[in-house]
């Protein structure tokens, strides 16, 4: 017993081990990595019935030299966790209005660009300013670029980031309500935040899997996002069974793998900008 005992803490401590050393890279990695534009901006895009691209959401990827691209999900905790996650925001909120700004240039002013902005941002530096800033910057319509916050950033008690989403919407920009549901104090949110676009979280669609009170779940949320005004979304739509279910339940917009995974900017402006 004793053996198989210490056997178990070396194993444990060789995975605590390896994730520090995970951790470590990256975060000695990072600044450099930002400054060779490792970084690049994916699309994901957001269509309606038939397959036509609104607009698309920006997800980040690093082309790490080593490593090949790798998703978020290897960096995106740690950087949240050590507070360097702004930085990589601001470059991604700059990588989308340069490339809005280029389309604009083309006479294209129809498809927007979501950008995410991770809670912690809202700690680490002052959002409201950076992101005006950017739009002057790079001259394109706040409209164009849209502002995708998690609920928890939104919670009522935390009247400050309330008050900060509150300027970026009284300025022109598109408010989304990000994994809408996710979180414990949804329905509460809902009653003091203004947005524009709430964003279902993909547990709900699976949750509605032969599944009858998930369905009425989702169909009560779609509902309810219109009769709140709000433009509504469902992300993670993966067959066409489910592309009929979300229609029939009245929802317009939908981004998932089963109209396009997140492409390189290239290929999205392909595929979806010269209809
Ligand atoms: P998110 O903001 O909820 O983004 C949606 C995620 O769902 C993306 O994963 C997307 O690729 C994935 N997805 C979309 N459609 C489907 C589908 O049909 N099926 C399945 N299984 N998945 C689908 P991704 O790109 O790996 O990003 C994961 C998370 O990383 C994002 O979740 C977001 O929280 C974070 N993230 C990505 N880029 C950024 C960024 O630039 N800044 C910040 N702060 N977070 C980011
Ligand atoms: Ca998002
Ligand atoms: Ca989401
Ligand atoms: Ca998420």
């Amino acid at each position: 017993i004793k053996n198989n005992y210490e056997t178990n803490i070396a194993y444990y401590d060789d995975k605590l081990l390896k994730r520090t050393l995970e951790e470590r890279r990256v975060i000695s990695e990072f600044e450099g990595a930002i400054e060779k534009k490792e970084f690049k901006m994916f699309l994901q895009p957001q269509v309606n019935t038939h397959g036509k691209a609104y607009g698309a959401e920006a997800l980040v990827r690093w082309q790490h030299p080593e490593r090949g691209l790798l998703s978020p999900f290897f960096f995106i905790d740690i950087l949240e966790t050590t507070g360097l996650i702004y930085k990589l925001d601001m470059y991604m909120w700059e990588c989308a209005a340069a490339k809005l700004s280029e389309w604009k240039k083309k006479g294209d002013t129809v498809h927007y660009i979501s950008v995410n902005i991770s809670t912690k941002d809202f700690y680490l530096i002052d959002v409201y300013e950076v992101i005006t800033s950017i739009v002057k910057k790079y001259d394109i319509e706040p409209k164009m670029l849209k502002l995708e916050i998690t609920e928890t950033a939104l919670m009522s008690d935390l009247k400050k980031n309330m008050e900060v989403i509150k300027s970026l919407r009284d300025y022109g920009f598109k408010i989304e309500i990000d994994d809408f549901g996710s979180g414990y104090s949804s329905l509460n949110m809902l009653k003091d935040i203004s947005a524009d676009v709430l964003k279902i979280d993909m547990a709900f669609l699976r949750a509605t899997e032969n599944e009858v009170k998930g369905q009425d779940i989702l169909e009560t949320i779609i509902s309810l996002g219109g009769k709140l005004g709000m433009e509504v979304i469902t992300e993670g739509v993966e067959t066409d069974k489910q592309l009929i279910m979300l229609t029939e339940m009245g929802c317009h917009i939908f981004q998932g793998y089963y109209f396009s995974k997140p492409i390189p900017v290239e290929e999205f402006e392909q595929k979806y900008m010269n209809e």
